[in-house]
Order: structure tokens, then sequence, then C-alpha cells
């Protein structure tokens, strides 16, 4: 059988497509996120399906050895699993950053921390941090959004060097404006309404998630030796 991956946030956008392209393949998966009603209805073969929320580390581990025992050690990591909620930094509440700081940066380390101390005594072993073209560069609206994917651009540079010694990838992929539930997150319907004009008005629509999941896939499917560093992939006509 092949190697056990995990994919955190497959209930729904990258992760539940980067899901059943792992499961097209025969991977063995572990897939988690709060809605697991939305990953058990996929019905895929060999995958356990957890409800866990990324900031519990304690269920996030228990999930990860449990899968473990049935399939073997974790050989992907997909810390996938985001929020965005975009705001004035004038009015936006608060618990909102907080939101996105917790889900964002601490369920990525998180993951990282379950996983890591193993790949690095095998020797072997992928992690794929999902951060952002916002996590490379400024735009209105974001600052606590961008705040939380810099960290995860920031955290991934870091463990990179210290894991590529034990041969360990650590990845980040940053993808532009993608159509997924992702947006509906935001309270504020002026930013959404601005945020769907602009793709609009620039042709920015086609890109899918299926198309970023199968980046993330093959980076994945690259020889151990070679580590696809960092990724931005967005819509040819994204213009920002
Ligand atoms: P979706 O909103 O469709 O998916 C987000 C996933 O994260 C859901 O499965 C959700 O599951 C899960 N999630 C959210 N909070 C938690 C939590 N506390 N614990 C566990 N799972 C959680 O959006 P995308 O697929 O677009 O987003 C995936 C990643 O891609 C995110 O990190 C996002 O920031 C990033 N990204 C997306 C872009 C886009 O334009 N779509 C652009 C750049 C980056 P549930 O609610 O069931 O827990």
């Amino acid at each position: 059988m092949k190697p056990l991956v995990v994919i955190t946030g497959a209930s729904s956008g990258f992760g539940m497509e980067l899901a059943k392209l792992f499961a097209k393949d025969g991977y063995p998966l572990l897939l988690l996120a709060r809605r697991v009603e939305n990953m058990e209805k996929l019905n895929l073969p060999n995958t356990l399906c957890r409800k866990v929320d990324v900031t519990d580390k304690t269920a996030f581990e228990e999930a990860v050895r449990e899968a473990e025992a049935l399939y073997g050690k974790t050989d992907l990591l997909v810390n996938n699993a985001g929020v965005m909620q975009l705001g004035s930094i004038e009015t936006q509440d608060p618990n909102e950053w907080k939101t996105m700081l917790d889900v964002n940066v601490m369920g990525v380390l998180n993951g990282m921390q379950i996983v890591a101390t193993d790949m690095k005594k095998r020797r072997s072993g992928t992690i794929i941090n999902v951060s952002s073209i916002a996590g490379r560069k400024p735009f209105a609206n974001h600052a606590a959004y961008c705040a939380s994917k810099y960290g995860v651009t920031g955290l991934t540079e870091v463990l990179r060097g210290e894991l590529s010694a034990y041969n360990v990838r650590v990845l980040s992929i940053c993808p532009g404006a993608v159509d997924t539930e992702l947006l509906s997150h935001t309270t504020d319907p002026a930013i959404i309404d601005g945020y769907n004009a602009w793709k609009e008005s620039v042709g920015a629509t086609n890109i899918t998630a299926a198309d970023v999941s199968k980046t993330i896939k093959f980076s994945y499917e690259l020889p151990q030796a070679v580590s696809l560093r960092e990724i931005i992939i967005t819509d040819t006509m994204q213009d920002a």
C-alpha cells in the first residue's frame, strides 16, 4: 500500500479536491476538519475521517496516531486548513484576527510538531503548508490574514532549514484567488462584493481548486531528493 497522507481542511475546497485525487491513486488518507460529514460523504477507500479542530493539538495528534496505527507513519502532511476573514483595521472584530492567527498559524505549527520528530527519525517525509499569495505581498483589508499567511511563509522557511539535514521536505504553496468557500467567512458584505468585483473585472475566475490540488500532489510525487520549496500559483489573469 502507498504511504499515509494526512490532509487538514478536507471538508471543502482544496482539501476536498486533494483527498479525491490522492484516493484515486490508492493512497490511504486521514482527513481532518470540523464538518466530518462532508468528508465521510466522499466515501473514499482506506480513509479515516475525523472531526478535528486543528487548534486542538491533542485531538489532532490522537487522530494522526490512530491513522498511523492503521496505515503506517505519515509520509505527507498537508497543512491546508485555514480561514480568511477580511476586514478593515478600524472596524474588524479582534476575535476574527484571533481566529485567523489560531487556525492559520497555530494549526500549522501543531501539525508540524505532530509529525516532525518521526519524519526526522525516518529521514523521510514531506510537509506542505498552504500559505497564500497574501503570505508574500500585501492586499487591502487583509491585515490579519496577511499576518497569518506571512507567518506560515516564515515558519515554513525555518522548518525547511531545520529538517533539510534529515532529508525531510518542507514546502509551501501560495495560491492566488480561487473560487472555494473561503471568502464566505468574511463578515463585511462590502468587502466580499469588492473582492468578487475585482476578480470579475480582471477575468481571474478560471483557475480551480482542482488545479491547485494537482499542483500540490505533483510537488509531493517528485523524488524525495527534489524539493519544490515554494510555489506561487494564480489564475493567469490575476493582476495582483
Ligand atoms: P475552504 O473554506 O473551502 O476550506 C477551508 C478548510 O479549512 C475547510 O475544510 C474547513 O473545514 C477547514 N478549517 C477551517 N477552520 C478549521 C479548523 N479550526 N480546524 C480544522 N479545519 C478547519 O477554503 P480553501 O479550500 O480555499 O482554503 C484552503 C487553504 O487555502 C486555506 O489555508 C486558505 O487560506 C488557503 N488559500 C486559499 C485561497 C483561495 O483563494 N481559495 C488563496 C490562498 C490560500 P471545517 O470548516 O469543516 O472545519
